[in-house]
């Protein structure tokens, strides 16, 4: 008997690991029975009643039309009653953009092979040409403080040159005399400009993520492109892009600006046109755009368009002198001095022609935003921040060898240390993800969910960096000055944070509530088959995704446990993968298995519920994260297979693990079925949690990548821009180089003044006394009194007259942009 309960249930767990079709299952439970009723010496009415009620219950369930008729027609109306209507915007939400890993990693079962052909993303010859030219020229042209502080803009030469290079045409196809550029060169662009001026960054962002330009390409008339996109390419008009409203931010399918279809008089002639009224606000390069793209609520009351009275929301294309456009002043977004203002219109006219598209995308404004933003999202933001991360990981590793206390470099202290190593891992990590991300939009995806995961977490790490970097400098990234490399980047973190979906709603909103509808195998194709269609289609297709589902819990749900009891052993690896890291292709495909189980487990409990449930679904979002940026550390480890790099691909995905886990935990603690919890504890930590944070020996050895010049460093921070001149950060490089350099020199003196041969008093010139008694030679004395020198520059914080000079400069040149903002 004993015999007999093990074999059934490893044969039903095989089964169910496997996701059998149910004609498995019925012949297993059919030869079960079989045996059972021999063995148990059952009567004839037994037996036959037995044989009646499995036959019965098998032909429901195997054969479709039977099964449809007793089982899932009775689902089906039942989900259509429990199923919220969905809004059109909700509509055009959810429909945007394509999925792609995300759809892998909600199967429960990752197909790694998949993802390792993916050829790495590489840059043509051509784009790394413009990063070593053009780019690193505008880079070198930028001064921070010039910049933010004394001219509150690019300098005019500045705006030109990036005009002049095709900056503001990147994503412009070359056939109207842009840049044609990929994604990844794209990324590549912004993240190097990021390391050195947020204002050059975002001057340039912008033109090349949502707006006129990106909106006109994939929806734009001929007419509209011809005109307009080789103006923007080559800098004669700058874009911006006007959504925001005051009464509608995150929620901005609810703006209220609105325009009304009339005929009116435009170049003398009378047109077809609208009356449109808007208010909006924190819009970039508002303040010195020459063309507006303008959402708004679209009316027809005398219905000449069509017999539809709200059309929904519009975009166009506004010049903005146009006669009633108000532009030009400027908000101070965090002492980020890139532009960025409100500009507002009252019943300004303007013909239909403006409209994106033409009239025939009257209405069709939001698909047309979300669809861009499906992978637009990917770049921008995402890039600036790994930009940023590897800028605080340079200077941050440099600075930490620079400055000593307790006769010890800051970065050889084990809490400085700590933090050092969080920030290098990070940046690995976000640059894997960054990779990885713009490779697919390279591939022709638009990655809506993936776009949002990369936004989300770039721009969440990119500040646990910056409030780490800003720990390790102390003060000397506190008092503001030319002197001072991050203080402003501490600033602006929260705009990064906050612009195209605030970080709280990317998280509890959209990266689970879009995930499980989208990348889901089966949750969208219930929802249509409910809502989108009739009769035997809606019959046929709900019946196959619904058992489908069935079939896809009862597997993950197995596999959870399975892989659980195992610790993961059998779990997939890729063929080919590098070994020093199977073991976290498995540990990943474990945690997909978990997760979709899981999800699916609250799904079906709380039902649209879950979407109120923002602190649950956020948490799920989490653990969809964490198996996204795990796997692009994976992808970038086996693309690179550098050994040197190991222990940022360790720290990191054990983090990215542990973090998993913790979340996973959370969800299950606040489980609002109590019974339920309990079951998925079991199912997901039968052996009770198994992953640990990562190590203090891990930690270190990032550290030491960031403390030590040398090829992993430049690996990690490979294409930020690396000062050469004599600036602040210029300075930084030279003194890290020379501080190394003289550390036996350093060593020499410290033993000297230990054992008293030399007396350190205080102001002393310890070196030329070592040198003067012949412990170190005049070389080495040069030689350390450079790096001192060096080091002194270093660690000098800038100062100002009590009024910071503003009595004296009120009269001068410098002021004039300050005082034209105000
Ligand atoms: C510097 C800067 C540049 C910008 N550039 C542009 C531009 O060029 N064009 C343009 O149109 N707009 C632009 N914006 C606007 C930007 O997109 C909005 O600021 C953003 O959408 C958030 O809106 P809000 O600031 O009104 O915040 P709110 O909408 O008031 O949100 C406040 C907080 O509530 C959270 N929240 C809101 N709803 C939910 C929810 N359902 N669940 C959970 N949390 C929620 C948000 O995450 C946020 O944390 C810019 C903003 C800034 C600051």
């Amino acid at each position: 008997m004993i015999t007999l309960i093990v074999a059934t249930i490893a044969a039903f767990l095989l089964l169910a690991y496997f996701g059998a079709p149910v004609l498995w299952w019925t012949i297993a439970v059919g030869a079960l029975l079989s045996y059972l009723s021999l063995i148990a010496g059952f009567g004839a009415v037994t037996k036959t009643t037995l044989a009646i009620l499995f036959l019965g219950v098998a032909a429901v369930l195997n054969i479709p039309a039977l099964r449809r008729a007793v089982f899932t027609d009775r689902v089906l109306a039942v989900y259509r009653r429990i199923l919220p209507d969905m809004s059109q915007t909700e509509k055009e939400a959810i429909d945007a953009g394509t999925v792609w890993w995300d759809a892998d990693l909600f199967s429960g079962r990752p197909d790694w092979d998949k993802l390792l052909a993916v050829r790495a993303p590489r840059l043509s010859a051509e784009e790394q040409a413009f990063l070593d030219g053009p780019v690193e020229e505008l880079c070198a042209m930028c001064n921070d403080w010039e910049i933010a502080h004394e001219l509150q803009d690019l300098p005019p030469h500045v705006w030109q040159f990036i005009k002049d290079k095709g900056f503001l045409g990147m994503i412009i196809p070359k056939q109207y005399g842009g840049l044609g550029f990929s994604a990844l060169a794209h990324s590549a662009v912004v993240m190097k400009l990021s390391t050195r001026s947020s204002a050059a960054a975002i001057s340039v962002m912008v033109p090349n993520s949502l707006g006129p330009a990106e909106l006109l390409l994939h929806y734009g008339t001929d007419e509209q492109k011809d005109y307009y996109l080789p103006r923007l390419a080559k800098g004669l008009e700058i874009p911006c892009f006007a959504l925001t409203n005051p009464e509608a931010g995150s929620d901005a399918a609810s703006i209220p600006d609105y325009g009304v279809v009339c005929k009116g008089t435009w170049q003398g002639k009378e047109v077809l046109g609208m009356r449109v009224t808007w208010d909006k606000r924190y819009i970039t390069l508002g303040p010195v755009a020459t063309l507006l793209g303008l959402a708004f609520r679209l009316y027809d009351p005398e219905r000449l368009l069509g017999d539809k009275e709200d059309l929904g929301i519009t975009c166009a294309l506004v010049p903005t002198n146009t006669p009633g456009v108000n532009i030009g002043r400027r908000h101070l977004p965090l002492h980020g001095v890139f532009q960025n203002g409100p500009n507002s219109g009252k019943d300004v006219f303007m013909p239909l022609d403006w409209i994106i598209g033409g009239r025939d995308y009257a209405g069709k404004g939001w698909m047309m935003l979300m669809g861009c933003l499906a992978a637009g999202r990917a770049i921008s933001l995402p890039t600036s921040s790994v930009g940023g991360a590897k800028a605080l990981t340079r200077f941050t590793g440099a600075y930490a060898r620079v400055r000593s206390q307790f006769k010890t470099p800051i970065g050889k202290l084990e809490g400085v240390e700590e933090a050092l190593g969080r920030i290098a891992a990070h940046t690995y990590m976000m640059d894997a993800t960054r990779i990885m991300t713009a490779g697919a939009v390279d591939l022709g995806e638009k990655p809506a969910v993936l776009s949002a995961i990369a936004k989300y977490h770039m721009t969440e790490r990119a500040r646990t960096c910056v409030n780490d970097a800003m720990d390790i400098h102390g003060g000397k990234g506190i008092c503001l000055g030319p002197n001072n490399w991050i203080g402003r980047g501490y600033e602006m973190t929260p705009i990064a944070i906050t612009v195209e979906g605030a970080n709280i709603l990317t998280r509890t909103l959209i990266i689970f509530g879009q995930g499980a509808i989208r990348a889901h195998p089966y949750v969208l194709r219930e929802m249509r088959a409910a809502k989108e269609m009739t009769g035997a289609e809606a019959s046929r297709e709900f019946d196959d995704a619904l058992t489908s589902h069935i079939g896809h819990v009862i597997r993950n749900g197995t596999r959870a446990l399975i892989y659980g009891l195992t610790h993961a052993a059998f779990a997939p690896v890729p063929r080919g993968a590098s070994p020093e890291i199977a073991h976290y292709y498995r540990h990943v495909s474990r945690l997909s298995a978990a997760f979709a189980f899981l999800a699916d487990v609250s799904m079906l409990a709380m039902g649209g519920a879950l979407k109120r449930k923002e602190k649950i679904s956020g948490r799920l979002g989490d653990v969809l994260s964490m198996m996204y940026l795990a796997s692009a550390t994976l992808k970038r480890y086996e693309d690179q297979r550098i050994k040197e790099d190991l222990p940022l691909v360790r720290w990191s995905v054990r983090d990215a693990l542990y973090n998993a886990q913790q979340a996973i935990d959370m969800v299950l603690s606040n489980f609002p079925v109590k019974a339920l919890a309990t079951f998925l504890r079991w199912t997901i930590f039968p052996l009770g949690t198994p992953w640990r944070p990562p190590l203090d020996s891990r930690n270190r050895e990032c550290a030491q990548i960031a403390l030590t010049p040398g090829a992993a460093r430049d690996r990690l921070t490979a294409g930020m821009y690396v000062p050469k001149g004599d600036d602040a950060t210029g300075i930084l490089e030279k003194a890290f180089v020379a501080a190394i350099a003289c550390e036996p020199i350093d060593e020499k003196l410290r033993k000297a003044v230990k054992k008293g041969k030399i007396v350190a008093a205080p102001g002393a010139d310890i070196g030329l006394l070592a040198m003067e008694k012949g412990l170190i030679t005049a070389e080495e004395y040069s030689q350390w009194q450079r790096k001192e020198a060096l080091r002194k520059q270093v660690i000098k914080v800038d100062d100002f007259p009590q009024d910071f000079g503003r009595s004296a400069l009120l009269d001068a040149e410098q002021t004039r942009p300050l005082v034209r903002a105000a």
